[in-house]
């Protein structure tokens, strides 16, 4: 058993655009369920341990719009009739996986020469439940995976997303890493413009806001990191509606729907690690 598994993808299709177009802003806190690392690039010391810092910016601990950004879309790509964004040379898959820049995901987070109609700004600490340094594991697995779409066997499987796992179970290695405790919470905003209700309801599910799925943010995903529960504040569009809703005229999305969200719910987390110890190394 591997601590991920895959939503296979749908085939990319232009997207036809309602003219019915909103655009705004949607306010969301980011609860913290297991130790969550983003690193600022930078690295600090503690004594004579050196460590990955957490980003900042002020010197306040932040969650960048960017590293939201990365994960939603991946999300929205699993659920949708798109393209992914990948280098790897995809012509065994056949299925088709490039577009004219045309299709739903293109149209909401931009492409090449498409600008984004999604803004991700940087989220705040709110309620600090404590920072750590922990140490985490840097061997994950008999070799580095390409990207995110392939087995360890080389296979192409779809798109990979990591389980969530009870805290208690996170692996620990030798790579000491600024961590944000679980129970503190980040909030921030999600700027929009000009989508239709279909891509509305689809950015509020792929954010997580139904309730019914938890994110991964930063690092250590294999090893049950970075666990994180979205909710909608301030709500002024019925979020949640909108992300339990999204997919059911379409019955190969809701399929892929209803896949991932047995990998990101929170109730279907392990409460066993999958991981093995072979050779005195902890890996999977
Ligand atoms: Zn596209």
């Amino acid at each position: 058993m591997k601590p991920y598994n895959f939503v296979p993808i749908l085939g990319a299709k232009t997207y036809i655009k309602s003219p019915d177009v909103k655009s705004g802003k949607l306010r969301i806190s980011i609860e913290v369920v297991t130790p969550v690392h983003i690193f600022s690039g930078y690295y600090n010391e503690n004594g004579n341990m050196v460590y990955k810092e957490f980003a900042k910016y002020n010197g306040k601990y932040i969650i960048p719009g960017s590293s939201l950004k990365g994960c939603v879309r991946t999300i929205a790509e699993s659920v949708s009739r798109s393209c992914i964004s990948t280098n790897q040379n995809l012509y065994k898959i056949g299925k088709n996986v490039r577009d004219r820049n045309d299709c739903i995901i293109c149209d909401m987070f931009g492409s090449l020469g498409k600008k984004s109609r999604l803004r991700f700004a940087d989220l705040e600490l709110v309620k600090n439940n404590g920072v750590d340094i922990i140490n985490i594991p840097t061997f994950y697995g008999p070799r580095p995976e390409n990207k995110n779409y392939y087995a360890a066997d080389g296979k192409f499987k779809g798109i990979k997303f990591y389980s969530h796992g009870d805290e208690n179970i996170i692996e620990k290695g030798t790579m000491p890493c600024e961590f944000v405790m679980p129970g503190s919470i980040f909030e921030g905003n999600v700027f929009y413009e000009d989508l239709d209700d279909n891509q509305l309801d689809l950015l509020c599910f792929s954010l997580g806001l139904g309730g019914d799925i938890y994110l991964k943010l930063g690092y250590g995903k294999p090893a049950y990191y970075g666990s994180v529960k979205m909710k909608s504040i301030d709500d002024k569009i019925d979020a949640s509606k909108r992300a339990s809703r999204y997919g059911m005229k379409d019955n190969d999305v809701a399929k892929n729907v209803k896949r991932l969200k047995e990998l990101l719910s929170w109730d279907k987390r392990h409460t066993k690690s999958v991981w093995r110890t072979v050779n005195n190394q902890r890996g999977y």
